[in-house]
């Protein structure tokens, strides 16, 4: 197994070149490891033991934040073990984490007929995506993408490969669905339970920002008569190829995209679940207006276009459960801020139904907002990363807590389990893992981890 040393020739490579935010971290790990096997895996486990190091892991390397790299600690990166296997007598799936979501897991189902809730963007490692809930596509339907994880193979912090699933290890299994960073062991395989491949329809409108209000005020309406398998979102976007009618001008700055996805097991049945969206008020406002089938990798390709490679990126997120005339203000403020070709932002109608498994991931609310800010001069960094958090800050004030896939704890910390997993998931890390050899989750030391956000704390 090759392990590269802070101060060896391939170190910055090594630590940073798989961070997909170009805002690389500030932070320096002693060394990296990349496994090749299981029993690689167990190696650099007892390596760090000896070493007494803490280890970090990193599977697609897309938390925002540079999660992975931590100071001082021996990061484990997955990026070697690639393999996926599909059984077609159970349906279930078995991958590595560093396997991506989009590029290759979901072509890989697609040969074989099915579909796994996998993220939005194709180049997410399904390893970080999973552990901390996974909002993937039709989630509103088949539910977080880690309640379709049926057992994880884990290397444990004694350096020990175990199996946890619903009847061995359960507990183990349980920190897995939403723990997110603070996991406190390596997975090596996701056994994941797939899906037959959906027919998919999309409702795509274009709205100038001046239709903020009434667009956000009749999706809130209509979002309760939606069928779960479909899924409206939002978009506050200043990307050029906005898809507009022939012969309208492009109005400057961000405009709004309601991009709306059905699934079903046929066609006509995906297009007929989009009729609510038939009656939109402000229909003859429209800059644009297409329905028409779709697919996910259509869908991620238009995901990865809005998310690019080699750029620096903030993100931010709060669930509310308040109203669209209450939110509208807040997202008006913030949407006609967002002043780079790709920063956006979103209105994601979530409507949970209140009936989450027990797992550890346990907050969700109406309504996901999130805003990424995306620029590519160092010199703003200070400015996009303070006016992400506050703008989200205005909104979270009244909110729900987090979504961890796309928060930065260093900045603006705030609630993203219940009360009672939070303190049954210190429970179980200080069984599984009692010398805290595993990270965990990166606060401002000065920070309370999981407390809701009050909105007067310092947005740094
Ligand atoms: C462009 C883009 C689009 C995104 N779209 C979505 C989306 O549609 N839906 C959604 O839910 N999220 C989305 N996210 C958020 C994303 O899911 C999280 O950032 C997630 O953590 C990325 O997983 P990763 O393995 O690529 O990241 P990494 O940075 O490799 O991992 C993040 C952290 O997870 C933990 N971890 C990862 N792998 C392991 C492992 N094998 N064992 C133990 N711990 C591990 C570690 O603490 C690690 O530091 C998106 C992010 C980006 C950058």
């Amino acid at each position: 197994m090759q392990v590269v040393w802070r101060g060896a020739d391939a170190f910055d490579e090594a630590a940073y070149g798989r961070v997909f935010n170009a805002r690389k971290p500030e932070r320096s790990p002693a060394a990296v490891a990349f496994p090749e096997s299981d029993d690689d895996v167990i190696a650099a486990v007892r390596l760090a033991r000896e070493r007494s190091l803490q280890v970090s892991v990193r599977s697609g390397g897309h938390s925002w934040a540079g999660w992975s790299v931590r100071d001082d600690a021996l990061l484990i990166d997955m990026a070697r073990m690639r393999s996926i296997q599909y059984d077609p007598d159970s349906g279930i799936a078995v991958a590595n984490p560093a396997i991506q979501g989009g590029h290759e897991l979901a072509p890989f189902l697609e040969d074989h007929g099915r579909m796994f809730p996998g993220g939005h963007c194709a180049s997410v490692g399904i390893g970080g995506f999973l552990l901390q809930g996974g909002q993937g596509w039709n989630s509103r339907h088949l539910g977080w993408a880690c309640q379709s994880v049926v057992a994880i193979d884990v290397v444990t912090a004694n350096g020990e490969l175990v199996r946890a699933d619903d009847s061995e290890n359960s507990d183990l299994l349980w920190a897995a669905r939403g723990a997110g960073p603070g996991f406190f062991g390596v997975v090596v395989r996701f056994h994941l339970r797939t899906y037959p491949k959906p027919h998919m329809v999309h409702d795509t409108w274009t709205f100038s920002m001046n239709d903020l209000e009434p667009l956000v005020e009749w999706m809130d309406d209509v979002l309760p008569t939606l069928e779960r398998t479909v899924e409206p979102v939002i978009a506050a976007s200043s990307l050029r190829d906005l898809p507009l009618r022939d012969g309208v001008e492009r109005p400057d700055g961000p405009l709004l995209l309601l991009h709306t996805t059905a699934m079903s097991s046929d066609e006509a049945d995906a297009a007929r679940m989009l009729a609510p969206l038939d009656g939109c008020p402000i229909a003859e406002r429209a800059l644009f207006h297409e329905r028409g089938p779709t697919s996910i990798a259509e869908e991620n390709q238009a995901q990865v276009a809005q998310n690019p490679d080699g750029y620096r990126y903030a993100a931010d997120c709060a669930w509310t459960n308040v109203g669209g005339a209450e939110l509208a203000p807040l997202l008006r403020s913030m949407w006609s801020e967002l002043d780079t070709e790709h920063s956006f932002s979103i209105w994601y109608g979530w409507a949970p139904t209140g009936d989450l498994p027990d797992m550890a991931f346990s907050v969700e609310g109406n309504v996901y907002v999130a805003a990424y800010a995306i620029w590519d001069d160092p010199e703003r960094d200070a400015h996009y990363r303070e006016w992400v958090h506050r703008r989200i800050g205005a909104i979270a004030a009244s909110g729900e807590g987090v979504y961890l896939g796309d928060t930065d704890f260093t900045r603006r910390p705030d609630r993203f389990l219940s009360d009672a997993n939070f303190a049954r998931l210190q429970e179980l890390r200080a069984k599984w893992d009692p010398d805290r050899l595993f990270c965990s989750y990166l606060i401002d030391p000065a920070a309370t981890l999981n407390r809701p956000y009050g909105g007067t704390e310092r947005i740094q």
